[in-house]
């Protein structure tokens, strides 16, 4: 019997497990993965070390206050050896044809080199940056009433409940349709691959939040980002835990309307485990499918109102030689092939990507000890797998289609980065095949959950379910991204041990 399992090793998994853990919990951690960390963990072929779902974080950086919160309970987490490292400043460059823009921090940099590059703008640029100064504060009271204890949610309903309803509805191509000038228009909206949601989706909220987020610095763990799961995991077995690895959680059980433990396979066996708490960190979807059909029909319902976001395909690629020299830096770069920022790739053998995002995970490391390495990432309308996704289509034709989609990124790869090109020495694509593989993301989805609208205000996206005993944590619950993600999980242990809210709120 075991105080609390938590099914799903990603960042939110291992906060929540960690953060348990820290007040005397112990805790049996399930992960169906031979590796631990989800997103977070890396790979690696030949010599090269490839990291997946981390290019830069926020939260960590050297100040005091909300901008460190992400480092400081790291620390208090963690074993205290984990670092961060800044990237470079501008850390995320837009470029579009014949036009190129540097996005620095903080945002009032930003902003004033907006200022100047775009003069005849500067109005439309401050009422970009009033607007999301706005949306950032309805969002904090949507996440406050959803997710907080009732009586903290309440407090801030009263207060800016009306302000919270009237930004939600609101899309990122609402506000860009206020914007006149091309450039300027793409590049405020260029960075949306962040949370994987288009403009004509994605809520302005959201990209408020996100792209706020770096106002305090654009960061990367010293390591790489398998130092997540390498430093939380210790304070999880120091409490008398386990994290257990290609362990498949095939069901949660529930016995009197309660959840009271798993159905696990590993090697072959079918186990039960038994807790008096369930956390689960593997997204909406799957959680449920691991309920019987009878459970919470009406969540059910409510859940599956809710699309999964689109897929992405990565190229990673192995390098050999000066990258520096031949002109890489740690920014990350967001290319566009017109000024029309807001398309899906959509005939990834046929055609380049609309949008590329290129990063240099090699320079973003000074721990780094192999050779350069770097990631081309597309996001892909999921139609285009889902022949494959739906096992239609017979897995033989799988390799060649991959392998034409790889070839295409990797000629735009090498048209935007010509002095690169020489270089490469290794590639391999990543799918949303892959993704439903190694994370079990639903659909091969980049981040869960469609970030929409419907989905900032669901009320089948809560930490506490309908079924007692059973809480969600992850990208799901809080919305993409490292930080949002182990906020998730800490909150859900929270509301497992009040006392931790002030740890948080410290
Ligand atoms: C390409 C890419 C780039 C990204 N870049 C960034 C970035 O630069 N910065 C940033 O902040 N965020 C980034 N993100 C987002 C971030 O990585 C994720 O939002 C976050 O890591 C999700 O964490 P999670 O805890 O929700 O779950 P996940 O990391 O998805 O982990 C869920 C885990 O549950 C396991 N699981 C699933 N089903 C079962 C089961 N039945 N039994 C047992 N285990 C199960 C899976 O194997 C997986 O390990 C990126 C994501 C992607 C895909």
């Amino acid at each position: 019997m075991w105080h609390v399992i938590v099914i799903g090793s990603g960042i939110g998994g291992l906060a929540a497990a960690a953060a348990l853990a820290k007040r005397g919990r112990r805790v049996l951690l399930l992960e169906q993965h031979t590796v631990a960390g989800g997103q977070t963990q890396v790979f690696r072929r030949h010599e090269w070390v490839f990291a997946t779902g981390v290019h830069y974080v926020s939260g960590v950086g050297p100040q005091d206050g909300p901008e460190s919160q992400f480092r400081r309970l790291l620390d208090w987490l963690g074993d205290g050896t984990l670092q961060f490292a800044p990237c470079a400043n501008p850390y995320d460059v837009v470029r579009l044809p014949d036009f190129e823009f540097g996005i620095s921090h903080p945002e009032a940099a930003y902003r004033a080199a907006l200022h100047e590059r775009f003069p005849s703008e500067t109005a439309s640029i401050d009422r970009w940056f009033h607007a999301c100064h706005e949306a950032r504060k309805a969002g904090t009271t949507l996440m406050a009433s959803h997710q907080l204890p009732a009586w903290i949610g309440w407090g801030f309903r009263i207060l800016r409940g009306r302000q919270a309803d009237a930004w939600s509805g609101r899309t990122l191509a609402d506000l860009l349709a206020d914007i006149a000038h091309p450039q300027l228009r793409a590049v405020l909206g260029a960075r949306w691959a962040d949370y994987g949601a288009p403009p004509a989706i994605a809520p302005f909220i959201e990209h408020a939040w996100v792209t706020g987020a770096y106002d305090g610095g654009a960061y990367f763990p010293v390591g790489g980002p398998a130092r997540f799961a390498e430093t939380l995991l210790p304070t999880v077995r120091s409490a008398g835990g386990e994290c257990r690895l290609g362990a498949d959680v095939r069901r949660i059980l529930v016995e009197e309307g309660r959840a009271v433990g798993v159905e696990v396979l590993r090697a072959g066996s079918v186990t039960v485990e038994r807790a008096e708490h369930v956390i689960s960190d593997i997204g909406v979807a799957n959680t449920l499918s691991c309920l019987d059909g009878s459970v919470a029909g009406e969540w059910r319902q409510k859940a599956s109102a809710l699309e999964p976001g689109p897929g992405f395909v990565a190229l990673y690629l192995g390098l050999e030689g000066d990258i520096v020299g031949a002109g890489a830096t740690s920014a990350n770069h967001w290319i566009y092939e017109s000024n029309d920022i807001g398309q899906l790739w959509r005939q990834p053998a046929d055609e380049d990507a609309p949008g590329l995002f290129v990063s240099f995970p090699s320079l973003k490391d000074p721990a780094w000890q192999g050779p350069p390495t770097a990631e081309a990432l597309a996001v892909v309308d999921r139609a285009a797998f889902a022949p494959w996704l739906d096992k239609q289509h017979s897995a033989d034709d799988y390799p060649a289609f991959k392998a034409w989609v790889a070839q295409r990124l990797l000629g735009q790869f090498e048209r935007h980065f010509p002095t690169l090109a020489p270089m490469v020495r290794f590639h391999e694509a990543a799918t949303p095949l892959t993704q439903q593989r190694f994370v079990r993301a639903v659909d091969g989805s980049m981040y869960g959950v469609e970030m929409s609208v419907e989905r900032l205000v669901s009320d089948a996206l809560r930490l506490r379910t309908p079924v007692p005993g059973l809480l969600l944590a992850g990208q799901d619950v809080a919305g993409p991204g490292v930080q949002a993600a182990f906020m998730s999980g800490l909150m859900s242990a929270a509301t497992l041990e009040p006392s931790l809210w002030r740890q948080l709120s410290g």
